[in-house]
């Protein structure tokens, strides 16, 4: 089992370590616990895929701590990345671009772009600047399963196989970053922390690409983020639970009538959807521990924050938006959401 430390400037060195010498190590971020690896070196990101039991399609994001570091990533920082990094980074903003020699084909999938993101977790970046290596790095959990917002869930999934979890107590977003492609027309492949509204601010409308028959990002695909527990997004107030169900209940606010369900987690007190996203993950996961058949989900209102939470629990349910209209997709896209 991964030794699991708390974060000091010992760990964090000891951490670094173990990073330059090809080990895996799992460390807060502000977004959820990242599974991090020197980008530079293939062998020890070959030892994510396996960990998380990534299949190898799927790219994995470039952390770094110094926004200067990215001219040496990828061929050409855009003006649209010059402006969205000055405004938004350190963040949970994702940019995507065309890749330089310098990373992996592993790193990337084997595309001919890279994503790269500079956290705001200050443990994260003294992480980075310590190893003085960039750090691949998806989230630490198992592929599909929920992304892990404490160090308990890191090390319930994966701690048997890595070298060191930091731990920094719960991640404040909670949600995964936003992912943008800028590589040709700004494109959204994965809602996250920093709302879409946010980013069109300041450079336009974007389009948003969230599930792809093709993906380039694994959070398109249609199902993952998924607790193991079938999980049900409630359309209306309406359900019917059969005798001897055992029924959880995702409520976005506190609830009046507990009767009907074995286990419920509540979202947020107030109904902030920042503190829902904080605490998305965390309720899915005791939710799953909860011997239930079924969870049932109050949506959430789509806007700003909420779009990431929706997207996440659309995929923990497994099926694609019932909104989407088929004659705005793009060729790549089976859910190509024009805004
Ligand atoms: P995770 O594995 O949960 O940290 O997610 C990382 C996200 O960044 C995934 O959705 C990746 O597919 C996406 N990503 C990483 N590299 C690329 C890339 N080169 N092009 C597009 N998306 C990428
Ligand atoms: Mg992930």
């Amino acid at each position: 089992m991964a030794e699991i430390v708390r974060v000091s400037k010992k760990s964090i060195k000891k951490a670094a370590s173990i990073i330059r010498e090809g080990g895996l190590v799992a460390f807060p971020t502000e977004t959820v616990y990242g599974l991090g690896a020197n980008a530079f070196n293939p062998v020890a990101v070959a030892k994510i895929f396996e960990v998380k039991r990534r299949p190898y399609f799927d790219p994995i994001i470039v952390h770094i701590a110094d926004p200067g570091e990215i001219g040496r990533l990828c061929l050409e920082v855009n003006n649209r990345a010059k402006i969205l990094i000055e405004r938004f980074w350190p963040g949970p903003l994702t940019l995507v671009l065309p890749k330089s020699d310098v990373v992996p084909d592993i790193v990337t999938a084997g595309l001919e772009t890279v994503a790269m993101r500079m956290p705001s977790h200050i443990t994260a970046l003294e992480l980075i600047r310590e190893a003085n290596v960039p750090i691949a790095a998806p989230s630490a959990n198992l592929f599909g399963y929920l992304s892990p917002t404490t160090a308990e869930h890191v090390a319930e999934q994966i701690g048997k196989e890595i070298d060191l979890i930091l731990d920094g107590g719960k991640t404040l977003v909670g949600v995964e970053s936003t992912v943008l492609d800028l590589s040709g027309e700004p494109t959204i492949l994965r809602p996250g922390g920093l709302p879409i509204e946010d980013i069109e601010k300041v450079i336009g409308k974007v389009e948003v690409c969230v599930i792809s028959q093709k993906p380039r990002s694994p959070g398109q695909l249609r199902r993952h983020y998924s607790p193991r527990t079938p999980l049900k997004i409630l359309k209306d107030k309406k359900f019917d639970i059969l005798e001897g169900v055992k029924a959880g209940f995702l409520s976005f606010t506190p609830i009046k009538n507990k009767s009907p369900f074995k286990k419920i987690e509540v979202l947020s007190a107030s109904g902030n959807l920042q503190e829902a996203a904080a605490n998305l993950f965390s309720c899915l996961h005791n939710l799953d521990k909860g011997g239930l058949d079924i969870i049932y989900v109050e949506p959430v209102p789509e806007i700003g924050l909420g779009k990431a939470i929706m997207d996440r629990l659309r995929k923990a349910e497994g099926i694609k938006n019932p909104g989407a209209n088929s004659s705005e997709l793009d060729n790549n896209c089976v859910l190509g959401v024009k805004s």
